[in-house]
């Protein structure tokens, strides 16, 4: 194919708008897959996206289009991931395109990963094509959210598509004003190879799996190709597209989005963001790449049961070959044993890797509160990182301590004003901005990273009855008075339970955590007595009195079957539980600190 019949767009859209319901449409008018085989929303493949309807690898796939003006042409079509903590990806898709389709569900309008994504495509100069969906809803409000695009964007919408992607309104409209206003790629067929690694997964069939992009030159089977970072060099077994089904190819030229595969042993070797050249003619220089992720979210994971740990290092070493934004490394706690502290992008991501260890590896798991990154300096004039608040070192060798903060943009309809102010501030937040469209406000506050850990998003959603929306960015670091809590369980400390707060909630959230134990730990042969202390001062303290119910009292007499019914509901009961010394935890208790409200 020749450049000007090839179109590289991602569509971008806050969560819900109906990107992943456009691809299929877009995917099905093109013929991509029979009807038959359409599940729906084909793009997001894993389970766990399609339950929860959201999606997390950017995925692609190559469509093919004749066009009114009779010519054929080929689109190479990238889903992207809305959610906040997979920002990360989005960009890493753009790099692959020259256009994007900025989709605004017309009920709901401008939100704020809608501005987020819009931004983040002008930043990589893709050409943006505003549309509107689901003008079917009697609620679509296409004029004033036109307006809205060009207020708050700066985008002229006067053109935009209206467009229905569920029952199909407008969408041959989008294809052709694909062809007519997206750019198409540039590239020399006969320059060195340049392809950048937009993304790379482990497949049980084909192993490691490349996906690129081809700036100039050709790719081809048998080739051997070098990666300029790391210089690993690999014959290619395989060239392909996606159509989502892979369909192998001999060769893929300048403006193509395609995978390949080869021995490649360790998904290490395949970075996202390296170079593709020929071995034996390489380029001269690397294509710009992208900033690695960063983990920014902390926690331990034990085996429920200590002999499934091999279990769960293997899991989590097949779960890292399809996502290197994720970290793991041993650790081992007083409390929960031998286990491993994880790295993670968000909470979101947090517990989906929790669900897909859970689900696809049949583990159970005891996950501990999640923590920040914080930047301990000594008084001797060293400094580290700390991931876990059980390593925090002894105060009087501590200097000060700096925790990350973010700049958190959110929209909401100004009758939630008032109570999303008040969430912010409680949240020790510092106002930076606020402006109005319409009677809507965006306001931008810093924040703590800290604090949006624990509930702030969840909270956000109730308190503006789900029209607020969020997105943020990591600003920085900050000095802060920060303190250890410890949470002591008859007297002993409970390493995992530890956690680090500002000063000033310290108090609360001890009291706080004691109330929640108290009510997850169940009643034992003996007294349990719950503390949390600040520095060795104990501030809070309940208790859990004995006495453990015997289940079988009641139906002293009863028929057996009834007996048999009640023991197996305790031992049920018993499943997710810890032992701590003496005393069994359930597992929620170690996440009882992060919903507070
Ligand atoms: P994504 O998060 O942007 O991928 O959004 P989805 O494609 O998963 O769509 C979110 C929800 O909106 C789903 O329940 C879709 O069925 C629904 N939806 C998407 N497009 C339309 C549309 O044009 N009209 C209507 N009425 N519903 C739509
Ligand atoms: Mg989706």
């Amino acid at each position: 194919t020749d450049l000007a019949h090839i179109r590289n767009f991602a569509i971008v859209a806050h969560i819900d708008h109906g990107k992943s319901t456009l691809a299929d449409r877009l995917i099905e008018t093109c013929g991509g897959l029979a009807a038959r085989e359409m599940t729906s929303q084909v793009l997001d493949s894993m389970d766990i996206e399609r339950e929860r309807g959201i999606t997390i690898k950017a995925q692609t796939v190559r469509l093919l289009y004749r066009a009114k003006d009779g010519q054929d042409y080929t689109f190479n079509l990238i889903d992207t991931p809305g959610h906040v903590d997979f920002a990360y990806e989005v960009s890493r898709s753009m790099r692959a395109c020259e256009g994007a389709l900025l989709l605004v569900d017309a009920t709901q309008g401008v939100e704020a990963q809608t501005l987020a994504n819009a931004y983040q495509a002008i930043d990589a100069n893709l050409e943006l094509l505003p549309v509107l969906n689901k003008v079917d809803l009697p609620a679509a409000e296409p004029e004033r959210i036109k307006q809205q695009i060009e207020d708050i964007i700066g985008l002229d919408a006067s053109d935009a598509l209206q467009i229905s992607a569920k029952t199909g309104l407008g969408v041959p409209d989008v294809l052709e004003a694909i062809v007519k206003y997206l750019p198409p790629p540039t590239g020399d067929a006969d320059a060195p190879l340049q392809a950048l690694v937009i993304d790379s997964w482990y497949d049980p069939y084909l192993g490691v799996v490349t996906l690129f992009r081809v700036r100039n030159g050709v790719i081809r089977k048998g080739q051997k190709i070098r990666f300029m970072g790391t210089g690993a060099a690999h014959p290619v077994d395989r060239v392909g597209v996606m159509t989502p089904k892979p369909l192998l190819m001999d060769a893929l030229g300048p403006g193509s989005v395609g995978f390949f595969t080869a021995a490649i042993k360790d998904i290490a070797d395949a970075r996202v963001g390296d170079t593709i050249t020929d071995d034996r003619k390489p380029a001269t220089v690397a294509l710009e790449g992208f900033r690695p992720s960063q983990p920014v979210v902390f926690c331990g994971m034990y085996p429920a049961e200590a002999d499934s740990y091999e279990t769960l290092r293997d899991s989590l070493g097949k779960l890292r070959l399809n996502d290197a934004s994720f970290e793991f490394e041993p650790e081992s706690s007083g409390a929960l044993g031998l286990g491993f502290r994880c790295g993670f992008l968000g909470l979101l991501h947090l517990e989906i890797i929790q669900e897909r260890l859970e689900r696809e590896f049949d583990l159970d798991l005891v996950i501990t509160a999640p923590s920040v990154v914080y930047r301990v300096h000594m008084t001797d004039g060293t400094s580290y990182e700390l991931h876990n608040p059980a390593d925090y070192p002894d105060v009087t060798k501590i200097d000060h301590v700096e925790e990350p903060w973010i700049k958190a943009s959110i929209m909401v309809p100004d009758e939630f004003l008032g109570p999303v102010l008040a969430l912010c501030q409680e949240k020790r937040g510092v106002q930076q901005d606020m402006t109005y469209v319409g009677n809507r406000a965006m306001v931008v506050y810093r924040l703590p990273l800290n604090e949006v850990v624990f509930d702030f998003y969840d909270r956000l959603k109730s308190i503006s009855r789900g029209y607020a929306s969020f997105d943020y960015q990591l600003d920085g670091y900050g000095e802060s008075d920060l303190v250890k809590l410890d949470i002591l369980i008859n007297s002993d400390k409970v390493d995992s339970l530890s956690m680090i707060v500002h000063r000033s909630m310290a108090e609360l959230r001890g009291r706080n955590t004691c109330e929640k134990l108290q009510q997850l730990i169940p009643r034992q042969m003996f007294q349990v007595a719950i503390q949390a202390a600040i520095g060795g001062k104990i501030v809070a303290r309940e208790t859990v009195k004995a006495f453990r119910k015997d289940v079988l009292a009641k139906c002293y007499g009863g028929d057996i079957s009834r007996k048999r019914k009640l023991l197996d509901k305790q031992k049920e009961g018993k499943k997710r539980m810890r032992q701590v010394g003496q005393i069994e935890i359930p597992q929620e208790a170690f996440l009882a600190a992060l919903k507070m409200s």
